[in-house]
């Protein structure tokens, strides 16, 4: 049984030493916000933050499962031009949600693991499009 990664399971706080760490056990239920999302409370920074807060999709009107279902077949090998086609998004558009993936890029990994059930292998190959992996070399 697949378990993923949801807001709620790690502190989205970057400056926080709990940061995206779904084993930490920091973050407690902290109320709701007045228009009825589960709010939560980080313990080790004390931040709060609602549902979508901390998730790459906070500010996106597309569906997030539109958004993974493109990353997770980039991270197959299909090309963006295949994609681009099958799913009816502009091939920018899909590099921007690799863009953006890349800087939520442990939780990305964390639900493509788990959801999509791509490999580590696959998803490194999907941060070279976007030149999220650290490389020796710079120019
Ligand atoms: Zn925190």
């Amino acid at each position: 049984m697949t378990q993923l990664a949801s807001v709620g399971d790690f502190c989205p706080n970057p400056d926080c030493e709990a940061y995206g760490d779904v084993e930490a056990n920091v973050i407690i239920r902290y109320g709701k916000t007045r228009d009825g999302r589960q709010r939560y409370q980080c313990k080790a920074c004390q931040k709060t933050f609602n549902e979508r807060k901390g998730t790459m999709f906070y500010n996106r009107k597309t569906e997030e499962k539109d958004i993974l279902e493109c990353l997770a077949l980039l991270a197959e090998g299909v090309r963006i031009s295949s994609i681009s086609r099958s799913k009816g998004f502009k091939e920018d558009t899909i590099l921007s949600f690799l863009r953006e993936a890349a800087h939520h890029a442990q939780e990305v990994e964390a639900i493509l693991l788990n959801e999509y059930e791509i490999s580590q292998v696959q998803i490194a190959g999907l941060w070279t499009y976007v030149g999220h992996k650290k490389v020796a070399t710079s120019a």
